[in-house]
Parts: C-alpha cells; sequence; structure tokens
C-alpha cells in the first residue's frame, strides 16, 4: 500500500522503499563529528553540553581534534581578527559536505565587542554559517536544540541558514 509521501509501508508490505539521497542525510545527520572551535566563555557552555548531564554523544555526535575527520565545525565565543585567518584555515581543511554552527552572540554578530577595532562582527564574514545559536552565553540546551534543527535540516536538505529564536 503506497502512503501518502510515495514509500511503502513496512508494517503492511514487509519493506520500504526510499530515495538513495534520503537515506544518505539520513545517515549524515545521525553521524556528525564536530570539531570545536572554543574562542571564550561560550565554549564552557558547549563542554557543558558534551559531559555527563547533557551526553551531546547520544545523538551521535563525537568531538574530532582534527578538521579532516569533521562534519561539523561548533563556533563558540568571540572570533577576533588575528584568529579569523586560522578558522578559515579549519573550515577549508574540512571535507564536504561540511556545517556550521555560530554559538552565541559574539559568534553571531560580535556581541558585547560589536564596536571593538579588534573583534570580527559575526562569524558569518569569514564562513557560511548553517545555524546561528543565539544567548551570551546560550545554554547547553539552546545549543542541543540547534544541532537538532542542524540535523533536521541535513534531512530536508537545501534551506540555509537557520536563526533560532
Ligand atoms: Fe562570552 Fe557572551 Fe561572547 Fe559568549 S556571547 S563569548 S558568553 S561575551
Amino acid at each position: 500500500m503506497e502512503s501518502p509521501n510515495n514509500t511503502y509501508s513496512l508494517e503492511r508490505d514487509g519493506f520500504v522503499l526510499s530515495k538513495l539521497e534520503d537515506l544518505l542525510h539520513a545517515a549524515q545527520s545521525n553521524s556528525l563529528w564536530y570539531m570545536t572551535f572554543g574562542l571564550a566563555c561560550c565554549a564552557v557552555e558547549m563542554i557543558h553540553a558534551a559531559a555527563a548531564r547533557y551526553d551531546m554523544e547520544r545523538f551521535s555526535m563525537i568531538p574530532r581534534p582534527s578538521p579532516r575527520q569533521s562534519d561539523l565545525i561548533i563556533i563558540s565565543g568571540t572570533l577576533t581578527n588575528k584568529m579569523a585567518r586560522a578558522l578559515r584555515k579549519v573550515y577549508d581543511q574540512m571535507a564536504e559536505p561540511r556545517y556550521v554552527i555560530s554559538m552565541g552572540s559574539c559568534a553571531n554578530g560580535g556581541g558585547y565587542y560589536h564596536y571593538s577595532y579588534s573583534v570580527v562582527r559575526g562569524c558569518d564574514r569569514i564562513v557560511p554559517v548553517d545555524v546561528y545559536v543565539p544567548g551570551c552565553p546560550p545554554t547547553a540546551e539552546a545549543l542541543l536544540y540547534g544541532i537538532l534543527q542542524l540535523q533536521r535540516k541535513i534531512r530536508e536538505s537545501g534551506e540555509r541558514p537557520i536563526l533560532l529564536r
């Protein structure tokens, strides 16, 4: 029996039909290995999200120390002009498809240091951002919500960027 979205029911017919592209996106969204890019206070909440209380690994999020092994980079904190070149270099070393989460007011737009001569007013001036997580700092829950939104975006693919409210 064909369902409204043109897939077949496993329960009724014993098999499922899907597009290869959908399977690929499902695999990608459920195996996000992330490169941390902690730059200031927001990084503490990112670490909090990865620690025992929030246990980010239950969403198949595994931290990697190398950009070549990472699908995602979480930019958490204040991006200075001096650090911008390093961020771009790390991003360029990641294989496609690659994703970026901007965490916190500073990474999103300069935040508290918006008028500082030494701070980049938003990391999206250096790399393309997929999800912006607001707050100063955002809570660990907010980051996890951003990750869930990124997973949804990868499954649905194509839409960018997402601004959480
Ligand atoms: Fe620190 Fe707030 Fe900037 Fe995060 S957004 S790095 S908490 S000043």
